[in-house]
């Protein structure tokens, strides 16, 4: 400030010395005044420079002055920059907010104080069918036409979750989502979605595995109290009796059968995943089942003119199986399963062939066909959830807890294996599971390619396998 003062008296003395050498006194007065308009007029051009650079608005052409207005335009460019600068982290931090909640897997609308959509997620546009782009600035009541939100809405009760059917719903596969407000700011609210279609359908079968669980016990138990009142107030011969107690022993019997499975199938939840360290031999697997078979057979077709035919490999193709990976008593539980299922499935003087063979993959696959009742294609994909039965009748008479196969298909699961089902109703059945090369090794017998199984029954497999996670 001081340096522009002492510069502009300078220049009123060199104009005024200029017009006192020119034309004396008069001329010196001339000269000072003409100085004063220089300098005011070349002030003003400076100045309004800056000004017209302001008004602009854009830091990088600023003009390049010296002196007052070149220190002026100096630090509006550095201030406008740096501006510049928090608007450019502030815009870097929207975005990162807003790529968050995208990326949430819950839907997200932040809506005003009237209840406008200022922004929604692509989760919020799949729950309530939203477009981002032609819904914003609508308001939500309009939108999502639910009498269960609007009431929900009205009611300005935020303090719990209200459950809405998805906009994706339909009847064969019903979308359920769990939508709650919460205010914040002034007067604007959080809208938050859940999709939890699984989790009520888990709810769903959770309560039907309790109510089956109650009922397989209950059963078994009424009839044993019955035989026990029968015994206490009846007078009975001795062979009325041991026919009683003969019968009282099959429903204890069935009832532990029914908590042993459930126990089996509890611990295979529960325990860590087999590891690649246990090698056993696959035909001290497959000998264990052959007996199983032969003993279970025998005691279905005591009293019966014809037997089953159980054909398992021979003697040296055993001995090549080779050996397999895992927990031995999951595997021997999964292949028993399968082979005793066929026994009590097939009418006495039926096959069953139970094979083992390496493929031209790698993989390993046990085999066990019969020529018994065989499935309907509609019940395949539902054989392996808990109590299901095709014939209940045939499943009780011959000691099944309809838990047979979800042991199975979780014992195999958990070695990394598949199980696949095909069957011909009438006609018999075959249940297959393919290990993964990884778990098998130094199994010599030949090797074949995989058979190919109709696509229904595949695809059958293949949603019996999609049903894993709400499964009881
Ligand atoms: P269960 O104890 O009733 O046999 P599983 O889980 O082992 O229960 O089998 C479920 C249902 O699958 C059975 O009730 C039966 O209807 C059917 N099933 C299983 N294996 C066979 C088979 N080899 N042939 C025909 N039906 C079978």
């Amino acid at each position: 400030m001081l340096w522009r003062f002492f510069f502009f008296i300078a220049f009123q003395i060199a104009g005024g010395a200029l017009g006192w050498w020119e034309a004396g006194l008069w001329g010196a007065a001339a000269g000072v005044s003409i100085a004063t308009w220089v300098w005011f007029i070349w002030d003003f051009w400076r100045g309004s420079r800056v000004l017209r650079w302001l008004r602009q608005g854009d830091p990088q052409t600023a003009p390049s002055l010296r002196g007052m207005w070149g220190e002026a335009a100096d630090r509006a460019r550095r201030l406008a920059r740096q501006a510049q600068l928090q608007i450019k982290a502030s815009d870097a931090r929207l975005h990162d907010i807003l790529s968050a909640l995208q990326a949430s897997p819950n839907g997200v609308v932040l809506l005003d104080e009237e209840g406008h959509i200022e922004w929604c997620n692509q989760m919020a546009e799949a729950h309530f069918g939203f477009d981002a782009g032609r819904d914003l600035m609508q308001s939500v009541g309009n939108l999502v036409r639910d009498p269960d939100f609007t009431a929900y809405y009205n009611a300005q009760n935020f303090s719990r979750p209200v459950a809405l059917q998805g906009r994706s719903s339909t009847p064969t596969r019903p979308v359920r989502i769990s939508v709650q407000l919460y205010p914040y700011g002034d007067g604007r609210k959080l809208l938050l979605s859940q999709d939890i279609t699984a989790l009520e359908q888990a709810e769903a079968m959770r309560r039907d595995f309790v109510a089956n669980v109650s009922h397989e016990i209950r059963t078994p138990l009424t009839v044993l109290t019955g035989f026990v009142e029968t015994l206490q107030t009846l007078q009975l011969t001795e062979d009325e009796q041991q026919r009683y107690l003969g019968m009282m022993s099959q429903q204890a019997a069935r009832m532990q059968s029914v908590v042993q499975d459930l126990l089996t199938l509890s611990r295979l939840e529960g325990s860590p995943l087999p590891g690649m360290s246990d090698w056993m031999p696959v035909e001290a697997l497959l000998r264990r089942s052959e007996e199983e078979a032969e003993g279970l057979s025998a005691t279905l077709t005591v009293n019966q003119k014809k037997h089953h035919d159980i054909v398992f490999p021979s003697a040296e193709a055993m001995k090549a199986s080779g050996q397999i990976a895992g927990i031995v008593t999951e595997l021997q539980s999964a292949l028993s399963n399968l082979v005793n299922n066929a026994v009590r499935y097939t009418p006495p003087g039926g096959t069953i062939t139970v094979s083992w063979e390496m493929l031209d993959n790698g993989n390993a696959r046990f085999a066990v066909s019969d020529t018994g009742v065989g499935i309907a294609p509609e019940h395949i994909p539902r054989l392996t959830e808990r109590f299901y039965r095709v014939d209940r009748s045939r499943s009780r008479e011959t000691g099944g807890t309809g838990l047979g196969l979800a042991i199975v298909k979780h014992a195999v699961q958990r070695h990394g294996a598949t199980l696949q089902i095909s069957s011909v109703l009438g006609k018999g059945s075959t249940f297959a599971v393919v290990f993964p090369a990884s778990r098998v090794r130094g199994s010599t017998v030949a090797v074949v390619k995989p058979p190919m199984i109709a696509t229904a029954l595949q695809q059958a497999a293949h949603s019996a396998s999609m049903r894993e996670p709400a499964e009881q």
